[in-house]
């Protein structure tokens, strides 16, 4: 048993539900905030699980360059050594080798890069990506691809999009081969402290990626195929790589009608707080963001009455919390006039308070998306202005 997946509500596409993952259950949509390298920058893993987070994403790309996937295995799996027992979602690495990598080769075979910490080459396929989430052991990994740059020439989008569907057989068979070698698993036999046999009969769920860059007719092909190979979800790759707000909302829906209904559907990489509820409605159940991270620590914080810039002089001496309706730890003790103070002092406790309120603010709005389809109303996004 990897993964179950049951919806409980729907309003229009919206759907709300509960994703069962060996680490716990998963309310969906979920919005899953981004713990790069076995770390949600400036928070505590005890205050995300009182922010109520159920599912943390990590990124495998950085943690093959530093730690190692060697050492995190051996440590356990990047549960125990990141000391969280709830679900983790890594994805494949893919993303990163070619937004954030000197690309040296791509083939067939895979990629070869030079990493960016220290310029050495490495090289990610299918199966190694694979194998290095099995070492992490996330409960839902991804399928190795390669996200297509926008824009693109339409022959160079075909080719790029055939490139995944192999990749996505080559990765489903790899971890058909390799999926008990889970650092909980039954299969693994490692130099670690015993693992917890609760865990023991249960495997990883590997989802495949859908790209197809911005052709409707690719990503419904593309939809079609992934299906065809077979997975227990499917993600919705490609998107926010810079092409305008409108067609990535387009290309959603494009591809979001090809997708089966009884699967978890996840959209990566996206988006504001009004862009997560707006995707919510179309029936996506997952999506992971940088953005209330990344902003949280250069001082722009979400709130009910909108984006404030906290490094603005006005709020020297503004008593008020940040967000009069939000009810975070935060808000509830701190005035925005401090939270400036500390800003503009480039205090560390600047970025993790500011880190906690934007999570809080997405949560607390996934949260409203939940609880408005449970009661069979359209999601909307409640906002002061
Ligand atoms: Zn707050």
């Amino acid at each position: 048993m990897a993964l179950r997946f049951q919806i409980e509500a729907t309003s229009g596409a919206a759907r709300a539900g509960r994703l069962i993952t060996p680490h716990g259950e998963v309310q969906t949509p979920v919005f899953m905030p981004v713990g790069t390298l076995g770390s949600v920058k400036g928070v505590p893993q005890e205050i995300l699980e009182e922010l109520g987070v159920e599912i943390l994403l990590g990124n495998t790309y950085h943690l093959y360059l530093r730690p190692g996937i060697e050492q995190v295995r051996r440590l356990g799996g990047l549960h125990r050594f990141m000391s969280w027992d709830r679900a983790i979602l890594t994805d494949s690495g893919g993303f990163q080798v070619f937004s954030l990598s000197e690309l040296r080769k791509l083939t067939e075979e895979g990629v070869t890069f030079r990493s960016h910490l220290d310029g050495s080459t490495q090289f990610l396929s299918p199966e190694a990506a694979t194998e290095a989430q099995i070492g992490l052991g996330a409960d839902i990994i991804m399928a190795f691809d390669e996200c297509t740059e926008y824009p693109a020439e339409p022959s160079r989008v075909r080719s790029s999009m055939e490139l995944t569907l192999r990749w996505a057989e080559r990765s489903k068979k790899y971890f058909e081969e390799h999926k008990h070698e889970v650092p909980w698993g039954r299969g693994h036999v490692g130099t670690a402290a015993p693992t917890a046999p609760t865990h023991s009969d249960r495997t990883q769920a590997l989802f495949g990626i859908v790209q197809g860059g911005m052709d409707p007719v690719l990503r419904k092909e593309s939809a079609e195929r992934t299906i065809e190979i077979g997975f227990p979800g499917y993600a919705i790759g490609g998107l926010s790589v810079g092409e305008p707000r409108k067609l990535t909302r387009e290309i959603v829906e494009a591809t979001i009608q090809h997708l089966p209904a009884e699967t978890p559907r996840y959209l990566m990489g996206v988006g504001t707080p009004e862009e997560i509820v707006e995707y919510a409605n179309l029936g996506i159940d997952m999506m992971d963001c940088v953005l209330p991270t990344r902003a949280a620590r250069h001082g722009l914080l979400f709130t009910s009455e909108g984006k404030i810039s906290i490094k603005q002089a006005r709020y020297a001496g503004d008593r008020g919390p940040l967000d009069p309706n939000c009810g975070c730890r935060v808000c509830a003790r701190y005035s925005r006039a401090y939270l400036r103070h500390l800003y503009a002092s480039n205090e560390i406790l600047a970025q993790v308070l500011n880190t906690v309120h934007n999570l809080s603010f997405y949560l607390d709005t996934m949260r409203a998306v939940r609880h408005s389809i449970a009661l069979g109303d359209r999601p909307q996004f409640l906002s002061g202005k």
